[in-house]
């Protein structure tokens, strides 16, 4: 049976761990987000295939009965990258067992911080205690948006039910969660002491949620918005983009750099509201479910494709043609290698013929962590 890796007592906590970013900032979300159909991404089915595979590879290495799932994601990339989480959870195990002979190690754990936050529920990938520490790892598959422990609520949730399960059991001081994002090779953790997070969690976590599971609170626009369910539609993004836009400018005809400078730091959002709504514009449009006054929906352009490649194949090599003038071979990629001989063998045998090129210059807001390109830098080596 498929596990829910996010859950209440019903089949969806409405205060999560995972949107928790989202509601404590922007607290009548929640509620809202709930009269939107909540569609799987292809993205969030693939991260859901890569927990379930880490945790029978963490489960193996426990020695744990367990049986390897089996999913449509299943490939090198998707072997390679959840054993570069499991490794990484195995360090952390054999660090807590140099501390204490007997610690305790939880995969895939649910856990409830119902004290907080009302309903509140979720999976933890990797908790372990150990002498007075208590380490709390998730698992992030995603690629597209680098994420950090560093005032990471989702985690201080899990890290609060993990304290509601053990805190009379053990002497937790210090709580350290971390962050394991294998694609983007980001591991990041944030280590807190226990009397700090219940700090927060009774002065800042307790009273927003309290507003964000009746849907009260101020509607607040930012970062957050990006997954939000009614990102198209809500009206207090909508009005803040609106904002953005009036922006009034005097003469003369060209703009000046600092108004360009001013234009550019909101064209970002506004770049991504102008995405989302199209796409849920488009996406009622093609269900048939809404028109839109200028607008109408007609058939793709479409390009040839076989019905049959082996049947092709038999044909051309019937007339006459040879295999190698039909098909084409071309050498796997460095990630696909990378997993089918291991990160240790693949430094040994091609270590020295894989480089890596200069990053194109890109231009990004000041907030890019990235350091900057700085071409006089690049010329002198
Ligand atoms: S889109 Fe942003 S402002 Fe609107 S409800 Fe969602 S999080 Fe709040």
């Amino acid at each position: 049976m498929k596990k829910q890796r996010c859950c209440s007592l019903g089949d969806h906590a409405l205060l999560s761990a995972s949107s928790s970013h989202r509601w404590l900032h922007c607290t009548p979300s929640a509620v809202l987000e709930r009269s939107k159909e909540d569609k799987s991404s292809n993205a969030a089915a693939e991260g859901t295939a890569a927990h379930e595979l880490s945790e029978h590879k963490l489960r193996e290495f426990l020695k744990i009965k367990t049986v390897r799932p089996l999913s449509k994601y299943d490939s090198p990339e998707l072997e390679y990258y959840t054993d570069v989480y499991v490794d990484y959870a195995c360090e952390l195990i054999s660090e807590a067992y140099s501390r204490s002979s007997d610690p305790v190690i939880l995969v895939e754990q649910r856990v409830a911080f119902t004290d907080w936050v009302p309903e509140g529920f979720g999976t933890a990938d990797l908790m372990v205690v150990a002498d007075k520490t208590m380490d709390v790892l998730d698992l992030k598959y995603g690629k597209g948006v680098q994420v950090s422990a560093e005032d990471n609520p989702q985690l201080r949730l899990y890290a609060l039910g993990a304290l509601a399960m053990f805190d009379y059991l053990y002497d937790i001081e210090t709580i350290r969660m971390t962050i394991c994002q294998p694609r983007l090779d980001n591991y990041s953790t944030c280590e807190m002491p226990v009397v700090e997070l219940l700090h927060w969690a009774e002065n800042e976590l307790k009273p927003k949620a309290e507003l964000a599971i009746k849907g009260e609170g101020e509607f607040c626009t930012g970062d957050h918005c990006r997954f939000c369910r009614v990102r198209a539609t809500c009206r207090a993004r909508a009005d803040r983009n609106f904002e953005l836009i009036k922006m009034d400018f005097k003469k003369p005809d060209l703009l000046t750099d600092e108004e360009m400078a001013e234009v550019l730091v909101r064209v970002d959002e506004l770049k991504r509201w102008a995405v989302d709504v199209w796409a849920y514009a488009e996406e009622e449009a093609i269900a048939g479910r809404k028109s839109w006054g200028g607008y109408k929906v007609v058939q793709g352009r479409v390009t040839r494709k076989y019905t049959d490649e082996n049947a092709v194949a038999g044909a051309i090599i019937a007339a006459g043609f040879k295999e190698e003038d039909i098909y084409s071979v071309s050498l796997l990629g460095i990630t696909a290698l990378e997993g089918l001989l291991g990160k240790k063998q693949f430094k040994e045998i091609l270590g020295d013929l894989i480089i890596k090129p200069e990053g194109k210059p890109t231009f990004v807001p000041e907030s890019d962590k990235r350091q900057e390109y700085n071409p006089a830098m690049t010329d002198f080596k």
